[in-house]
């Protein structure tokens, strides 16, 4: 089983190391050949606009929406659930999406003041408590289609009950980065997902 991680900008380093450290062989995205030879991605945080301008660039765009649409198991984190939102507010017009869950996000909408914050947020489906989960300049769910499931909510504070955490599917998002703290559960979450996508090699 291989995941890859799109590897055009972000922290694509640290989703590696937590990828390794949850026991796969994790590789980087670039190119087309690339996406042809893993079951799952990981598309980290960063620079949604950058991340959307590069994968046209590199030929991306078309092919990751095609995987998507055929089942491949994608998790994206802060400017990957961005990527990975079917409707973008707040995006530049030019602004490109995966297109994979059915939901609405707003970029930056924590508000520009608080460029970033920890707060605690208790995800359905992953026992052992709360995270203790980090958001940087993150997007919030603001809306969701019929088959999303709402995964977590901010749990405290001026945001309380933002929706932070959805899965669709194979489809995996989440607003806060658990590649930046060493709580490997949702990484291990994911890669369970892929696991039970994954075709026998
Ligand atoms: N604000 C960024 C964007 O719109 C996301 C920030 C992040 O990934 N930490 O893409």
């Amino acid at each position: 089983m291989n995941i890859g991680v799109l590897a055009l900008q972000g922290d694509v380093r640290e989703h590696l190391a937590a990828l390794a450290e949850s026991d796969v062989l994790a590789r980087p995205v670039r190119r087309p050949e690339e996406l042809d030879g893993v079951d799952g991605l990981v598309i980290p945080g960063g620079e949604s606009t950058a991340i959307s301008k590069l994968a046209v660039a590199f030929g991306l765009l078309d092919p990751i929406r095609k995987r998507i649409a055929d089942g491949m198991p994608v998790y994206g984190s802060c400017a990957g659930m961005i990527m990975l939102a079917r409707t973008v507010l707040d995006g530049r017009p030019d602004q490109e999406s995966f297109h994979g869950i059915d939901m609405t996000v707003r970029r930056n909408a924590f508000g520009r003041q608080v460029d970033s914050f920890e707060a605690s947020v208790e995800i359905d489906g992953i026992e052992g408590g709360p995270f203790h989960a980090v958001f940087i300049r993150a997007p919030w769910v603001e809306e969701t289609g019929g088959d999303v499931r709402v995964l977590g909510r901010v749990a405290e504070g001026a945001a309380a009950g933002r929706i932070v955490a959805v899965r669709q599917g194979n489809l995996l998002a989440t607003a806060f980065h658990p590649e930046l703290t060493g709580d490997l559960r949702v990484h291990r979450y994911f890669v369970e997902m892929v696991r039970q996508a994954a075709p026998v090699r």
